[in-house]
């Protein structure tokens, strides 16, 4: 296929050939007059071999490799990855009767750099990270709602706040393809309404299924604090579990209203559950010692980028310590950091160091990840980002 060419330095192939899939821009030696952003490119090293094809951008990642072939990257292209990422989320039973709330692509971990889609029942949420894929929407749009067997009749494009703002495309968030078909998708047998169009990110955060599975099987007779809980996620399983009692704190009053919504819509007229609009440290720091015996803390990423990981750590430190502070003995903690720039050992020491604080006697009961639609393709390490460590404290 023909393709504006770009040229390494000497060298600069050796990640490429060991198919990571970014090149950063100062490898590059050559790049071809009025290429623009979001443009296809082959990239070859130094010695004329072909390595790759990718969406060519601005930035430290120049560009995000889509494929080690010299093929086209065309509308077939693109219906044939995401065919690639449905089938893998159907064959190990991620798709079923019970659950159609799930990630169908988690950019590199499906061979497709920048793009996220979530799907939501019939709906599908897109969302690109790179101009290149920006440009690509309406085939990503089509080739979704012609999947056999997916059942996607709307799609949602959402990218206002993901693409880079120099590049200045001005994204509207909108459909594509269909419209408004209904808000509740289904996780596990449980059901929760999803606001696409005003939520963070694209609605919900499937990354946790499996471990609000784990939480369910830990609630039963216990006091359930749930920190930080966004759709109440964590706390509709706690209280299919038989918590006894589930409180679910959140900053944002949108965010304690959806949860509330949630709860109604699976256990109607909940007694033992409430819900309170209010900062997490302060909660915690008011909160009387012992009130609760299993407490989540899942966190927004407190690093967004590199520069900010030590400001992070002193973060999920303090909180923590404080979390250690208030448990009730034989507590159980569930805590996350999903800030894709701070290691699983930089998340473990700052747990550490925050139950060294306590004095308490800690163990680790499990260790948690992201679950299989959020795939880490094995050549792009960086693709794991959800970190969890389930503790039993004394
Ligand atoms: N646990 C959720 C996802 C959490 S997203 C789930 O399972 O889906 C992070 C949430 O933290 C957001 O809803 C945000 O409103 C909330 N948040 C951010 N800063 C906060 C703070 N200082 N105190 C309490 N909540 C906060």
């Amino acid at each position: 296929m023909e393709y504006p060419e770009i040229v390494l330095h000497r060298g600069k192939e050796e990640s490429l050939l060991r198919f990571h899939p970014w090149v950063f821009s100062g490898a590059i030696r050559h790049l071809p007059k009025g290429i623009e952003e979001g443009d296809l490119v082959k990239v070859f090293a130094a010695d004329g071999r072909m390595l790759g094809i990718g969406h060519y951008q601005i930035g430290s990642i120049a560009v995000r490799i889509l494929t080690w072939a010299d093929e086209a990257v065309d509308a077939s292209f693109y219906a044939r990855r995401l065919d690639d990422a449905f089938r893998m989320r159907r064959s190990i039973g991620i798709v079923n009767a019970d659950t159609d709330a799930y990630r169908l692509v988690h950019g590199e971990g499906d061979f497709l750099p920048g793009l996220i889609v979530d799907v939501y029942g019939p709906t599908a949420v897109v969302q690109a990270h790179s101009p290149g894929m920006h440009f690509a929407r309406l085939d990503i749009a089509r080739s979704l709602v012609e999947l056999p067997d997916a059942g996607i009749t709307s799609v949602y494009y959402k990218s206002e706040t993901t693409l880079p703002y120099k590049a200045q495309l001005d994204p509207t968030n909108e459909y594509l393809i269909g419209d408004f078909s209904g808000d509740v998708a289904m996780e596990q047998g449980l059901k929760f309404h999803v606001d696409w169009l005003r939520g963070q990110k694209t609605g919900f955060f499937v990354d946790q299924r499996d471990n609000r599975m784990l939480l369910q099987r830990y609630s039963a007779d216990r006091k359930v604090l749930n920190m930080f809980c966004y759709t109440g996620g964590f706390s509709v399983y706690a209280l299919r579990g038989g918590a006894r009692e589930v409180c679910s704190v959140d900053s944002s009053a949108k965010a304690i209203a959806l949860t509330e919504a949630n709860v109604e819509l699976n256990f109607p007229g909940a007694p033992n559950h409430n819900a309170v609009a209010v900062d997490a440290f302060e909660y915690l720091a008011d909160m009387e010692k012992g009130r609760f015996d299993l407490i989540v803390l899942d966190p927004p990423a407190f690093a967004k980028h590199r520069g900010a990981i030590k400001n992070a750590l002193r973060g999920y430190q303090r909180l923590n310590a404080r979390a250690f502070e208030k448990i009730a003995p034989r507590g159980v903690l569930f805590t996350f950091s999903c800030s894709q720039a701070i290691t699983k050992e930089q998340f473990r020491l700052a747990v550490f160091s925050a139950a060294a604080q306590s004095g308490r006697r800690v163990r680790i009961l499990h260790q948690l990840t992201q679950p299989a639609d959020h795939p880490i393709n094995i050549y792009h390490p960086e693709g794991e980002y959800l970190k969890g460590l389930v503790l039993y404290v004394e």
